[in-house]
């Protein structure tokens, strides 16, 4: 579904994570895929797979903060879901039908309104009627030629015609009040890293101790320990960085770097930056560029031990931040300073 996502994550600084998520959603539509909510967390949380980020917690919060599809006014009824948009005053009609009685009347999962209206009349069954008697109380509506015309619920949580401008206004990460908005989010950073840094800021990354008991059950008992030190269940806070792998590379970069107060906790480390946050001087914007590429490569072994069975020892990820980081800073132009003349020792820039 998603056509070139990748491209323009990776690319350009400043493109975020939701330009990807709004061109998924403009790129389906017009593709003729319906969008659904439950669709729309599916795209986010592949999004994230796609960058080795693992699985993605959505809070109720999470879901308002990104604006939801809310429903459709009908056209032709082939781009609005039957079953899961809310196209007509009984609202989402899985709400009361259970998907094994639209299996068992030989209907689809991902029929379109127009999909279950033959001849004006609706495909299925009369027994529906008898169990689930609100349906009395929905007409065949009438269908036209033009296309179905999603609503969206805007930032000030109005409703909406869909258009690309609203979506991205929506979706996009914005200067909210939050005082470590700019430890994350600033010029230079690395789109995938700051995405990242983002998710472990809002406590959204799916770590052990959130997963549900159905999932802890079917997950293999023997790796349901943090796969960087075996010894308990990760957690965001046990994983940045008191995990033993964890704080020793954030000994490591904390060296490096020469910034003090770095204490194995990631809101110790936020905070220490946010001070600096407003001044575009070399030693913060390398710092806070070191501070997401440690968090991201941290999350991405976690992630390469749990699914793919691949590991690296402490020295190699540092490398692995080391690396990106110093190629990060060979892109960028800072004024001559001292600080700048320490930073290109400690980094090896010619
Ligand atoms: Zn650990």
């Amino acid at each position: 579904m998603v056509t070139n996502g990748g491209g323009v994550w990776l690319s350009g600084d400043g493109e975020m994570v939701s330009v990807i998520l709004a061109q998924s959603v403009i790129t389906a539509r017009h593709g003729g895929f319906m969008v659904t909510i439950k669709w729309l967390m599916k795209e986010i949380d592949g999004l994230c797979l796609r960058f080795d980020m693992g699985g993605f917690r959505f809070s109720k919060g999470f879901l308002e903060r990104v604006g939801v599809v809310k429903g459709s006014v009908l056209g032709d009824g082939r781009l609005t879901s039957a079953w899961y948009d809310v196209w007509s005053n009984i609202g989402r009609i899985t709400e009361f039908v259970t998907i094994r009685s639209i299996f068992q009347a030989g209907l689809k999962n991902m029929d379109s309104v127009h999909d279950i209206i033959d001849n004006g009349v609706w495909k299925w069954p009369q027994s529906w009627y008898i169990d689930f008697p609100i349906l009395q109380q929905l007409q065949v509506p009438p269908l036209s030629n033009s296309k179905d015309v999603i609503l969206w619920k805007d930032i000030d949580g109005g409703v909406k015609e869909f258009t690309v401008s609203l979506a991205w206004n929506t979706l996009r990460p914005r200067a909210t009040k939050v005082p470590w908005y700019r430890v994350v989010w600033f010029e230079h950073c690395i789109p995938r890293h700051a995405f990242l840094l983002w998710l472990l800021m809002g406590e959204n990354l799916k770590t052990q101790d959130k997963l549900k008991d159905w999932e802890r059950n079917a997950s293999l008992s023997n790796s349901f320990v943090c796969a960087l030190c075996k010894s308990q269940i990760d957690s965001h806070d046990h994983l940045f960085y008191n995990c033993v792998f964890s704080s020793q590379l954030c000994l490591m970069v904390s060296t490096l770097l020469e910034w003090p107060s770095w204490n194995n906790s990631w809101r110790d480390i936020r905070d220490s930056l946010v001070p600096y946050t407003s001044r575009r001087i070399v030693r913060v914007v390398v710092t806070k560029l070191a501070y997401a590429a440690m968090t991201y490569f941290i999350w991405q072994e976690r992630n390469n031990r749990f699914f793919k069975g691949k590991s690296r020892t402490v020295n190699q990820v540092f490398e692995v931040i080391y690396s990106t980081v110093r190629m990060k800073i060979l892109s960028l132009k800072f004024k001559d300073s001292s600080h700048l003349r320490v930073m290109k020792d400690t980094w090896k820039i010619p």
